[in-house]
């Protein structure tokens, strides 16, 4: 019985050395920190997520490390958004080898157009000419910017889309793994539970405030979902992406707006450069009301550190501001 002892011997060894069952565990990569905290947690103990654009990270403008691509080309499964804002991912699909279970998180979701693309196209930085040499430098410029000028990708901003990001997940994860498919639909139904609880909430919430109001500036397009859906009117002086600069005549533009239409909130985003927004306050004397996260949640110990939470953060604050004085 001496070689039981080995076995049992490297079995102890090897079970002090990993997490319990990391070995069985669902290879799951997310592209960026909300489809990660949505997979983490559909996913509970049978998943192991890794994400690519971590907390405060600017899915639009990532640049995968030869590492992303070593995980995902051992990943059982991959969470993207789609709708154009991962304009970097098909070429690392295509460079790990990635051959598992795809999931298309805004699969089903009707996409809204983002209508700042004809007020855009008369700059220079949106011209086709400009987009093409945009690529040369070896990034996905050009393909990025195209997609996203005529299809904002921001929907979950909507918590009633990111019910259909729940179940997008929730299915992507049963395919990759049935055994545990009852598990995942317990889970996905909680979340769905609690996103129709969030909408109710700022329906009610938002309604009571009066429209002329319901308007606010942010440093980037990210908020056209949550518009939509609570009569909200967001003025951003940068484009549904990160990667177009405002230029100084979108810039004057914004605070000519401020000032008639007398917008009394302005917002800082997490993923965003606040110099531009300060600049504006500077100039209307608006205050900043805090930072939403829109493209990012926060680290763990921040005020967003889940999907959930983000809603309440943004939520809470948005509703202080419109209803302050
Ligand atoms: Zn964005």
């Amino acid at each position: 019985m001496k070689s039981s002892f080995w076995l049992i011997a490297a079995a102890l060894t090897l079970s002090a050395a990993l997490p319990a069952q990391a070995a069985d565990k669902l290879k799951v990569v997310a592209t960026f920190s909300i489809l990660g905290d949505l997979a983490t947690e559909i996913g509970g103990d049978h998943v192991e997520v890794r994400t690519l654009v971590g907390p405060n990270g600017d899915a639009h403008t990532f640049e995968p490390s030869p590492s992303d691509a070593k995980a995902m080309g051992g990943a059982a499964v991959l969470v993207e958004n789609g709708l154009g804002l991962e304009g970097w991912l098909g070429r690392l699909i295509t460079v790990s080898g990635f051959k598992g279970e795809k999931v298309i998180a805004t699969e089903g979701i009707k996409p809204i157009a983002w209508t700042g693309a004809e007020e855009e196209e008369g700059h220079d930085h949106d011209k086709p000419e400009a987009k093409a040499e945009a690529g040369h430098d070896g990034h996905d410029h050009a393909a990025h910017e195209g997609h996203s000028h005529s299809v904002d990708p921001h929907a979950w901003q909507n918590p009633l889309n990111g019910v259909l990001y729940v179940q997008n997940i929730v299915a992507g994860l049963s395919a990759a793994d049935p055994e545990n498919a009852a598990d995942y639909k317990a889970k996905g139904d909680e979340l769905v539970g609690a996103l129709q609880a969030i909408d109710a909430g700022f329906k009610a919430e938002f309604a009571k405030v009066p429209a002329e109001r319901r308007k606010l500036v942010t440093s980037h397009d990210a908020f056209g979902y949550f518009a939509a859906a609570y009569d909200i009117q967001f003025v951003a002086p940068e484009g549904v992406s990160t990667e177009s600069e405002a230029s100084a005549a979108d810039v004057a533009k914004i605070i000519r707006q401020i000032k008639a239409e007398k917008i009394t909130s302005l917002f800082a985003e997490n993923i965003t450069d606040p110099r531009l927004l300060n600049q504006i306050a500077r100039e209307t004397g608006v205050t900043i009301g805090g930072v939403l996260f829109s493209d990012a949640l926060s680290p763990a110990d921040g005020p967003a550190p889940t999907y959930l939470k983000m809603f309440e953060n943004n939520g809470a604050k948005l509703l202080a501001a419109m209803n302050a004085n």
